[in-house]
């Protein structure tokens, strides 16, 4: 057994208000002819030592056993399904209102019933694509209320062009990386990783709230050179080419409309000098880090580089990085190998 907590709990066996174990256990149960192990959780008066199950738990018990059944048989979990509701902003008799179904299908979904295959892969399709359930919903129109009709077709419409937009960049960036696609110098022995460049964009931009495009491409370039140094490995696979302000990453244009989901990007005009308007990107943070996607080494390299360049301005960053050996030994235009990367500078 394991303890999870301990609580002050009005005691069923000793009638009387005491301390009580929370605790789970490793259980199996048979649900559709089919055997699951799942965590059980359970009460013990610390009195009697006496298990007891109040009726709450006995719910959470009958969601884990099924959500246990769900995940082996590859099913949305009740938690899932919830999560694809508050995505698209619907209550549960809405979202089974927009496939047709009947007002409590989701509602069983979410609580006690486990769903046939044929609608767990509509949710699913829901989950991924807004223009299935828009053209879902246009089916369905007499369902709805003409306000509430109007407010989900003009949510739908605008996720439709956002993903559009993703998934356009996002291919044409595999297709811009295409020659890259076995390690070498010149991607830090890293095939290009959307999951690490997703999160290394949430990660600084959330870390910096005075964040510009041209420090953001150098906050990646010194944590891919300096995790390579020590691992041998970058952390986004990102190639990098000698341009006047510094490494910028091959795509770097598509790359923010890839990830337009995760940072946008605010034009302003910034005074350099008295005489020169020089337009500034801003980076602004849309979604937060998510460290468990991360290596502990990867982390440890952005927290470094994050903290040493913290107080520096794209320009201060721009004209460190030009005294790099990296920067030196490459030519404009030119891609920079991380072989380089060794001479880098200690950040010190
Ligand atoms: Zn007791």
């Amino acid at each position: 057994m394991n303890l999870v907590k301990e609580i002050s709990y009005c005691c069923p066996i000793c009638e009387k208000e005491h301390k009580v174990k929370v605790s789970e256990e490793k259980t199996k149960a048979l649900i559709k002819n089919k055997s699951i192990e799942y965590k059980e959780i359970y009460y013990l008066c610390s009195e009697t030592n006496e298990e007891f199950y109040p009726e709450k738990i006995m719910d959470e018990n009958l969601t884990r056993a099924r959500d246990a059944y769900r995940r082996l048989n590859g099913l949305l979990t009740s938690v899932e399904i919830k999560e694809i509701r508050d995505y698209y902003g619907l209550n549960q008799r809405e979202l089974s209102n927009i496939f047709g179904w009947g007002d409590i299908t989701v509602q069983r979904y979410e609580s006690k019933k486990i769903q046939k295959e044929t609608y767990d892969e509509v949710l699913r399709r829901a989950k991924e694509d807004p223009l299935f359930v828009y053209n879902e919903l246009k089916k369905h129109k007499d369902k709805f209320t003409n306000d509430k009709f109007k407010e989900l077709e003009f949510f739908l419409k605008n996720e439709i062009k956002k993903k559009q937009t993703i998934l356009c960049n996002i291919e044409a960036l595999k297709a811009l990386y295409i020659d890259y696609d076995e390690p070498s110098e010149f991607n830090g022995n890293k095939q290009l990783s959307f999951s690490n460049i997703d999160q290394m964009l949430r990660f600084f931009s959330q870390s910096n709230n005075n964040l510009y495009k041209v420090k953001l491409m150098k906050l990646l370039w010194y944590s891919d050179v300096l995790h390579f140094k020590e691992n041998n490995k970058s952390i986004s696979g990102l190639v990098y080419t000698h341009m006047p302000l510094g490494a910028l990453p091959l795509g770097y244009d598509i790359l923010f409309q890839a990830f337009s989901n995760v940072v946008s990007i605010q034009v302003e005009s910034l005074n350099y000098s008295d005489d020169e308007d020089i337009i500034g990107y801003r980076i602004i943070n849309l979604e937060k880090v998510d460290l468990n996607k991360l290596k502990p080494s990867e982390i440890a390299i952005m927290n470094k580089v994050d903290t040493f360049f913290k107080e520096m301005g794209s320009k201060k960053i721009s004209d460190y990085m030009h005294e790099e050996t990296a920067y030196k030994n490459t030519n404009l235009g030119d891609l920079i190998s991380f072989k380089l990367a060794a001479r880098l500078k200690d950040l010190k």
